[in-house]
């Protein structure tokens, strides 16, 4: 990974929340206060309005803005999780081009972050549920090259969100609901799989 397709990822991204937003709120309307979606809208435009005037010159740079931004500008759970997530990811590359072994070990600092801040464990239906498959998917793939790591993190990650359906949740609004939060589709764990196909889109465009 280099600048250019950090910033190519949320890019991607930020395009994707906006076509998936009435999705991710249909989601969190189920078992949350139904605006993930647009919770998720307001801070990556905030973000791509931010990382126009920024010119990084490292990945940290573009995933420290992204994490910074979600956090100032995102009201709900996910923004401080996420944005938390970025800022570590950020931290954890300084540099301007990154191998995947130093992706996944990035990757599993915002893993870190997001269980540091947030105290979910895997199975609590949240974010966790699809980004520690995906972490663990990338780590596993990452001497088979980028493309082929960032595939295999998509699909853990789009597996992982797809495997809250049966979970009751422990953490966040949805842990309100008790019994009642099973049988649907934990909005964080979905929109992390966004996360995690966008960044293997655009490993195979560069
Ligand atoms: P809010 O719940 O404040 O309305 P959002 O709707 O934007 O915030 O985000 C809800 C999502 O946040 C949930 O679907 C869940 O995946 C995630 N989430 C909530 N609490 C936690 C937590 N403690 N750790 C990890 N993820 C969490
Ligand atoms: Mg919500």
């Amino acid at each position: 990974m280099d600048t250019e397709l950090a910033l190519a990822w949320i890019r991607e991204t930020a395009a994707a929340v906006e076509r998936q937003e009435s999705y991710l709120t249909e989601l969190d309307s189920a078992i949350g206060d139904g605006d993930h979606g647009s919770n998720l809208r307001r801070g990556f435009t905030a973000v791509i309005t931010a990382l126009d005037t920024l010119e990084p010159d490292s990945i940290g740079a573009v995933l420290a803005k992204t994490g910074t931004t979600l956090i100032s500008k995102v009201g709900g759970a996910s923004g401080p999780l996420y944005g938390s997530a970025f800022r570590a990811m950020g931290k954890a590359l300084p540099q301007a081009t990154a191998t995947p072994a130093e992706l996944a070990a990035a990757l599993a600092e915002g893993l870190l972050a997001i269980q540091q801040l947030g105290g979910a464990a895997p199975g609590d239906k949240t974010i966790v549920d699809a980004w520690a498959p995906a972490t663990a998917a990338f780590e596993a793939a990452a001497a088979d090259g980028l493309p082929s790591a960032a595939d295999a993190a998509d699909a853990a990650a789009a597996q992982g969100a797809r495997d809250t359906v049966p979970l009751q949740a422990r953490k966040g609004r949805a842990s309100y609901l008790g019994p009642r939060s099973t049988g649907h589709q934990d909005p964080g764990a979905t929109s992390t799989a966004l996360l995690f196909h966008t960044l293997a889109q655009v490993t195979h465009a560069a």
